[in-house]
């Protein structure tokens, strides 16, 4: 019977040596539930790094992970240390990620990287292809792996091969200053099937496909080689049924049962009639519009100065890619912003940001989540953002409002949240005071539109849909051959 290879740059796995011995748990993020059900199925088989490099395992430590790891249905792609150094905190992190995020200031055409880049590919191949059998299915995820669809159709052509891109894909004034544009291009088209989050994705994919290689593209579909690529747009959700239930939980929680977070948290929420916490929740990049956002929050307490004592942004901010010098400057600048702010505007009973640089434990999310009254979204650029989504999805009592940046995927199916231009403090600091003074019925109508649409398109649902889709190709394929 055949099967469906899922591949990823990283394992759905988290697999960590301590005292020489291995601990290895399933992760629990959104992808690894939404592909749970096409990976469980038959003969399934999930590719992809275990998080551990060649340096770091040793023989008898490698066998066992190797073990481990078919025992959960998955297989690895070894990684020496400089391959992840040069593959994934290089090109994908310093060249692929800012040039997709229309960062082009930080974007470095380093052909060393490139050429890691290459190879690394190659390795993934190489797994796949020692796991493939004639007529089986493929799933590529994402940036890191841009060249791996035309590697496999290569060498297995009677492979149905999908791919999905969880980042922007930008537009052809921004691709087409990539140096090796044709052969990036050429390594997704060996796909049958080409997801984005976002329409407008699709079309500057489209657009640069036409362009740079003149091929022939009729509405969705190129005509490739002996090939018709499909590309389509799937925008991904979220495990709607986790975030709610668990919101819903918490709702019924007693007092010895809350965290030391929730505790503070309602001594905020208590302290006066109109007093409000407005979240953020974020991975430090720069793409997220962090600094932007503490400014217009400065800005809003300027202009609206009623608001002072009564309003307090939670920012969390988790740590990524700390060895990148532009996430470095990135966390000098939101450290000396936040002590700006807070230095100027701090009462003896007030401090107006409360920042947490670190990750969160889901329960603490949650906390966050059901007990902020405003969620302020402002990435300058993002794929998708299920940070969003998961805001509304905890609003169990349908009350809340969400103000989200219009460059975030997520905006293209967030029709009724506030949405709003990160990049304009006037329009930020007037839609905040907005969101503070929105009519409870206003705020149930809202919530309760984009909670419906959530609830339908989870991320079960997302993959449902790709598969089938990709399905869908096989048929077509046949047609014109
Ligand atoms: N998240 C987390 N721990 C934290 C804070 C956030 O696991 O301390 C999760 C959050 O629930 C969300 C994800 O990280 O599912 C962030 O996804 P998003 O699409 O918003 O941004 P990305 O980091 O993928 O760019």
């Amino acid at each position: 019977m055949n099967k469906t290879i899922i591949v990823s740059n990283r394992l759905p796995l988290q697999v960590k040596i301590e005292n020489n011995t291995l601990n290895i748990k399933p992760s629990v993020g959104g992808l690894a539930t939404g592909l749970k059900s096409v990976h469980e199925e038959g003969n399934g088989i999930w590719i992809g790094w275990s998080g551990l490099t060649e340096e770091e395992l040793n023989k008898d430590l490698s066998n066992q992970v190797n073990k481990e790891v078919t025992k959960a249905k998955c297989a690895t792609v070894p990684l020496t240390q400089d391959d992840v150094d040069n593959f994934y905190f290089g090109f994908s992190n310093k060249t692929l990620w800012p040039l997709f995020h229309y960062f082009m200031e930080y974007t470095e055409f380093d052909n060393d990287q490139w050429e890691a880049y290459k190879t690394v590919n190659q390795k993934f191949a190489d797994v796949v292809l020692d796991n493939i059998e004639d007529g089986d299915t493929v799933w590529v995820h994402d940036y890191q792996l841009l060249l791996l669809p035309k590697l496999i159709k290569d060498k297995k052509p009677n492979t149905t091969i999908g791919f999905f891109l969880h980042i922007p894909y930008p537009s052809y004034e921004i691709f087409r200053t990539f140096p090796w544009r044709e052969e990036l291009l050429h390594g997704m088209l060996g796909a049958d099937l080409l997801g984005f989050h976002t329409y407008d994705y699709e079309r500057h994919f489209l657009s640069s496909v036409k362009r740079i290689l003149r091929l022939d593209v009729q509405f969705n579909e190129i005509s490739y080689l002996d090939r018709v690529v499909k590309v389509d747009s799937f925008p991904m959700g979220i495990d709607y049924k986790k975030f709610h239930n668990a919101a819903l939980s918490h709702l019924n929680q007693s007092n010895t049962e809350k965290s030391e977070l929730q505790k503070r948290l309602d001594d905020h929420i208590q302290a006066g009639p109109d007093t409000k916490l407005i979240l953020s929740i974020d991975r430090m990049d720069y793409t997220k519009g962090i600094p932007n956002r503490i400014r217009a929050f400065e800005y809003f307490l300027n202009k609206y100065p009623q608001f002072k004592e009564k309003v307090r942004l939670v920012m969390l901010a988790v740590p990524s890619r700390s060895d990148v010098p532009q996430y470095q400057k990135l966390k000098r600048e939101t450290d000396e912003l936040v002590g700006r702010v807070n230095g100027e505007f701090s009462t003896v009973s007030w401090t107006p940001i409360w920042y947490f640089y670190r990750s969160m434990p889901f329960d603490n999310l949650i906390d966050l989540y059901t007990s902020s009254q405003i969620a302020l979204i402002t990435p300058v650029r993002d794929g998708m953002n299920l940070v969003a989504k998961e805001y509304v999805a905890t609003r169990v009592n349908q009350d809340g409002v969400l103000i989200l940046s219009e460059m975030a995927g997520a905006s293209k199916e967030m029709n009724e949240a506030l949405l709003i231009n990160p990049n304009n403090f006037e329009q930020l600091a007037d839609t905040l005071k907005h969101a503070i003074e929105m009519p409870a019925e206003e705020q149930s109508k809202r919530i309760k539109i984009l909670q419906k649409r959530l609830q339908r398109y989870s991320v079960e649902k997302w993959a449902e849909e790709f598969m089938k889709s990709l399905n869908d190709t096989k048929k077509i394929g046949k047609t014109i051959v």
